[in-house]
């Protein structure tokens, strides 16, 4: 018996027309980050777990239950990469980079998480970001995340996605919020879902993101941090809020609003869409000011973004991607002709043009796959052709036919 062949649970497969609109999204993060001066950096796929597990918090979902830890044969203990901004920081330290501040990274690559899989969420999924080192000053916020507002407009999708963004203050800031979020669960421990119960103890903060039904309700009545924030950060806050308006993007407060993962302060945001059903957010990012301190780094002021690339590719209107490209096919008339069109089509390619060799078939089979293709012209080649140094130029959409020389090949104009 044989077994069937099958991927993974929660991979994909992503076939030519995936890619084309995987591209599409990346390039055009790529091409925005450029202008925004991102340069490109690419970590590992996979760190010391150390990296993960000591930096995204021992209570945070993604390092309880979602790592793929393994130990290599050498018996060091790894992990695949669940998000970039660890990898990332532990780059900045390792590559001594602290010289180069302020710097602005964006990267693209495939996320490893063991969740349950479903539409939009995958455990093996493409993030791409942009992560802002060394600025302090709240107008750092306000530039990335008008980098993320650009790209979502590029490809098409900004109408469709609503900035959702709250701060957590600073550390005094929290620690107060801290107290107060304590009591009020406390209070209700009862209702709380055991996951909770130890958020309650160990970072309280995360029971806000809780996704359990009851811990939801409660959620809804507890304080809010907005009640708790010193001056220092209400001012923070103000400043990105004035900037974000300046750019014009629209916003909405959401006082409940913090991030999956533990080293977040300040700004915390997220662009949401109702179109993908429970999975929501495209795009999430934050400051972290102590992250790479808390690594062993030398204290560096962050804040950056992440993006699901799944997501935004299921929003992304096809139509943007075709680019509309001349397609020339190549047609020997018999075997001659065969054998003289793959240095032809080859010429042709050269150019810089698109060129389809139809290698295989009858003349008239050869003919109906160019039109099926969508080829504006057929380059047709016979053995008169081939021994005069001609080719029969075939236009599709004028149905006219010439024959020229094949050195006019060169010039000719298509
Ligand atoms: P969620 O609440 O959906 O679990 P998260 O808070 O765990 O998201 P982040 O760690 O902030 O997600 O990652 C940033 C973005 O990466 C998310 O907004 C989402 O678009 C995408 N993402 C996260 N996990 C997955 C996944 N398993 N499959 C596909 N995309 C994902
Ligand atoms: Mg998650």
């Amino acid at each position: 018996m044989s077994t069937k062949i099958q991927r993974p649970r929660g991979t994909r497969d992503l076939l030519p027309d995936d890619k084309v609109l995987f591209r599409f999204v990346e390039e055009s993060a790529y091409e925005i980050g450029r202008l925004y001066g991102y340069g490109e950096i690419e970590t590992p796929i996979f760190e010391f777990s150390d990296v993960f597990h000591r930096t995204l918090g021992e209570t945070s979902d993604v390092v309880n239950k979602e790592t793929y830890d393994f130990t290599d044969r050498g018996g060091e203990n790894l992990t695949l990469r669940p998000e970039g901004t660890a990898g990332v920081a532990r780059a900045f330290i390792s590559e001594g980079l602290s010289q180069q501040l302020p710097l602005k990274l964006y990267y693209s690559g495939p996320m490893f998480r063991y969740e349950r899989p479903q539409k939009g969420r995958y455990r093996q999924f493409y993030q791409l970001g942009a992560e802002c080192l060394g600025y302090e000053t709240p107008l750092a916020d306000v530039e990335c995340i008008g980098f993320a507002w650009d790209l979502l407009q590029k490809i098409g999708i900004s109408a469709d996605c609503t900035l959702e963004i709250n701060t957590l203050g600073d550390t005094e800031s929290r620690a107060a919020y801290r107290a107060a979020l304590v009591q009020y669960f406390t209070a209700h421990q009862e209702q709380l879902s055991s996951d909770s119960k130890t958020r309650l103890e160990k970072n309280p903060l995360r029971i806000l993101d809780s996704k359990d039904e009851s811990d939801k309700k409660l959620v809804a009545g507890a304080p809010t941090l907005d009640q708790h924030l010193n001056e220092n950060s209400q001012l923070f806050f103000k400043k990105v809020i004035a900037g974000i308006e300046r750019l014009g993007i629209p916003y909405k407060l959401n006082s409940h609003l913090v991030r999956g993962l533990d080293y977040y302060c300040h700004t915390v945001f997220e662009f949401t869409t109702a179109k993908l059903g429970a999975q929501g957010t495209v795009l999430a990012g934050g400051r972290y000011d102590g992250l790479i301190e808390s690594m062993g780094g030398p204290k560096t002021p962050g804040v950056g973004w992440a993006a699901g690339i799944d997501r935004l590719v299921d929003l992304t209107p096809k139509e943007l991607t075709g680019k509309s490209e001349k397609l020339i096919a190549v047609i020997g008339a018999d075997e001659q002709g065969e054998d003289e069109s793959l240095f032809i089509a080859h010429q042709m390619r050269a150019r810089g043009l698109k060129v389809e060799n139809i290698l295989s078939g009858k003349m008239g089979k050869k003919m109906q796959k160019a039109n099926k293709l969508g080829a504006q012209y057929a380059l047709i080649l016979g053995n008169t052709e081939v021994e005069n140094k001609q080719v029969t130029v075939k236009n599709f959409t004028t149905g006219e036919q010439t024959l020229i020389s094949q050195s006019d090949l060169k010039t000719f104009n298509f």
